[in-house]
């Protein structure tokens, strides 16, 4: 079973992908978290994001592992535990400038391809409805106004300890969203097969309800 969900920053999105795999018991893959993983490399190696060469070459060498310890997924980056520090301002300031480039998103997709095809999965991110998962059996747009995915992003900054300026903070998620979608590879888009659920005015574990109610229609 592949059940793709797409949608911008701070929609919900891992939340209740996270929850959906647990009831149904599969994997989850959060493909952020992939491109995370490699900005926050690329920036420990001061690589040049505008320089594709060494874009790609990073892209190539570098290995991502996402391991499900039941507590929460992990991210590796060639080995290293990097769960926490991919989640940092810095490396979502980032990390849309280097998920533009297309040979980055190839290796990505061909990555994030080869799980799927081992594993029955929910995987979410901008491109898994239309690029990654084309036929998948499940699609799911989620999305949510500005300022609800402002104050989710917020808190969970907040939560995990940094001081969160909310006007700087919603101004950084209109950039990023204005570049994932308008990048000419894998741009975020609402596919036409796709149930979009606004969770503006509801909470999470509503979607994820909703979520699950189609899958179990079948
Ligand atoms: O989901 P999250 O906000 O962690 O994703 C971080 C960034 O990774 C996105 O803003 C986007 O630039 C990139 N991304 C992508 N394609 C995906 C998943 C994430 O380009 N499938």
């Amino acid at each position: 079973m592949k059940i793709a969900i797409d949608g911008p920053a701070g929609a919900g999105k891992s939340t209740v992908a996270r929850r959906v795999a647990r009831e149904l018991g599969i994997l989850y893959i959060d493909t952020g978290a992939m491109y995370r993983a490699l900005t926050w490399k690329a920036l420990q190696l001061k690589i040049n994001l505008s320089a594709p060469e060494e874009l790609h070459q990073l892209a190539a060498d570098t290995v991502i592992d996402i391991r499900d310890h039941g507590d929460g997924t992990r991210i590796y980056c060639d080995g290293r535990e990097v769960t926490s520090e991919i989640r940092s301002p810095e490396v979502s300031r980032m990390v849309s400038v280097l998920a533009a480039d297309d040979k980055v998103r190839e290796v990505m997709v061909e990555k994030q391809r080869a799980i799927a095809s081992r594993n029955d999965v929910v995987m979410d991110g901008r491109d898994i409805t239309h690029c990654v998962l084309p036929d998948a059996e499940y699609k799911f747009y989620l999305t949510a106004s500005l300022d609800v995915r402002t104050r989710r992003r917020g808190q969970e900054l907040e939560n995990q300890g940094y001081e969160v300026d909310l006007e700087q903070l919603k101004r950084e998620i209109m950039e990023r969203d204005q570049l994932d979608m308008s990048r000419k590879v894998g741009p975020l888009k609402i596919t036409p097969d796709a149930v979009v659920i606004d969770t503006s005015d509801i909470d999470c574990e509503s979607a994820v309800q909703y979520v699950l109610d189609i899958v179990r229609e079948g």
